[in-house]
């Protein structure tokens, strides 16, 4: 099954194929306050409910007047005041000018304002000092220049976030239209597997990925919903995929490789899956699956991925592959995964592997304020199981299939979270 495995771009344009199609998605759509809409997906488009910004503003404290009699340093008689939130004043009278403060409608005639500290104030006038000149529209933000009264500010498909939300309040969206969450089935399989609250026996493990999946699924714009484990037995697993049926999208972790007691594919293919990768030249997360199973309603189908059970397998694929799936169901425009560029810092290890990609956790100094390319480092790892290595990372750095060394200081490519 893995004599031509697709290269890690190949298996990414196969999730970008499924995840572009129009409609494999369709998500119900659900009302939300606005305080509560941070990190959904927006379910109907913006309109502007008056021009934006809706008056002629200043954007200084000072005066506001024609610029050609300014800049021709005559004194200006102060005719009148407006602060932020009075109604628009004037028309402005010739050779005349009016104290403003910032956010306050500028007064029809103005053409620009001339900030406090250039003018000189004496006896009810104010002159702007040589050899200062102004221009019109100088310290204004013309009303409309954002945009006109039933204009569509943001389309269906915009992800959520704290500029989204001023928007949708400063044109008076008390509420907005967001899609349904997609359910995600998260089914661990193994033998080996306890939940959390137990004390493994010799021989057992915890079932770390279930909460690990259950949170980047939340992360993602998901709801998660987390299958009892299923065992390393053909019964087992049936009973677990039928359970799973009614998801938006089925990741299954562990069972996937090639060994004795990885199962999952030969139960996929029971239920009739059509497969678009079974394994990907990565690593960590080689044995990747990707497909989608039909539903008994017939119509869409279920799409699927099966992880690796290897926490760091689990995370890398779900962030490389299930997350692109994910953000298209949720009705999402952005495009996944995100890559980011960083300056390599030393030491480097050789850490290629022929004809592999790899994406190894790694700590990216994103906080230095150097104006350069983050620096990133490998953190130690001892391989795909290595739980401590995941929680001290914060990216995963991708080495190409054809790097044969790195070397320290060059550009390379991170994955983030
Ligand atoms: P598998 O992909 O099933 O061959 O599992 C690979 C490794 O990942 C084994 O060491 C498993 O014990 C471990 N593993 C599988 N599932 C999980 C899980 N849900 N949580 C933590 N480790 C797991
Ligand atoms: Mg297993």
């Amino acid at each position: 099954m893995n004599t031509e495995l697709p290269s890690y771009e190949e298996a990414a344009e196969l999730v970008a194929a499924y995840a572009g199609q129009p409609d494999s998605h369709g998500p119900a759509v659900e009302r939300v306050e606005l305080g509560f809409a941070a990190g959904r997906i927006l379910a109907q488009p913006l309109v502007a409910d008056r021009d934006q910004p809706p008056f002629s503003r200043s954007t200084r404290d000072g005066f506001a007047c024609r610029a050609a009699e300014a800049s021709a340093h005559k004194p200006l008689s102060l005719v009148g005041a407006t602060r932020a939130g009075a109604a628009p004043s004037g028309p402005l009278a010739p050779g005349t000018a009016w104290e403003i403060m910032t956010g306050a409608p500028v007064p029809s005639g103005a053409d620009a304002v001339l900030m406090l500290e250039h003018v000189e104030a004496a006896g009810g006038t104010v002159r702007l000092l040589p050899p200062r000149t102004v221009k019109p529209g100088e310290n204004i933000v013309a009303q409309g220049v954002q945009a006109r009264q039933g204009e569509e500010l943001l389309a269906a498909g915009a992800p959520i976030r704290f500029g989204q939300i001023a928007l949708a309040a400063a044109c008076g969206y008390a509420a907005v239209d967001v899609y349904v969450r997609p359910r995600v089935a998260i089914l661990s399989t193994g033998d080996e597997l306890v939940p959390v609250s137990s004390s493994p026996a010799p021989g057992q493990i915890r079932n770390s990925n279930a909460p690990m999946l259950a949170a980047m699924v939340a992360e993602a714009g998901g709801e998660p919903w987390i299958l009892p484990a299923a065992a390393d037995n053909a019964a087992s697993l049936d009973a677990a995929l039928a359970l799973a049926a009614t998801a938006d999208l089925l990741l299954i972790s562990g069972g996937v490789s090639a060994g004795k007691f990885d199962l999952v594919e030969p139960a996929l293919a029971r239920l009739g899956a059509r497969f678009h990768f079974t394994g990907a030249r990565i690593q960590p997360g080689k044995p990747t699956v990707f497909g989608e199973l039909p539903r008994a309603a017939g119509g869409q189908t279920l799409p699927f991925l099966g992880l690796p059970g290897n926490p760091v397998s689990s995370a890398v694929t779900f962030l490389l592959f299930a997350a692109p799936v994910l953000a298209a169901l949720a009705g999402s425009w952005e495009s996944l995964p995100r890559f980011a560029l960083a300056r390599l810092a030393p030491p480097v290890e050789r850490h290629s592997k022929a004809g592999l990609t790899r994406f190894l956790p790694a700590f990216c100094n994103f906080g230095a304020l150097t104006g350069e390319p983050p620096q990133v480092s490998f953190v130690p790892w001892h391989g795909s199981g290595d739980l401590l290595a995941l929680a001290r990372s914060n990216c995963f750095l991708m080495v190409p299939e054809d790097a044969h060394s790195l070397k320290p200081g060059s550009l390379v490519r991170i994955l983030l979270p």
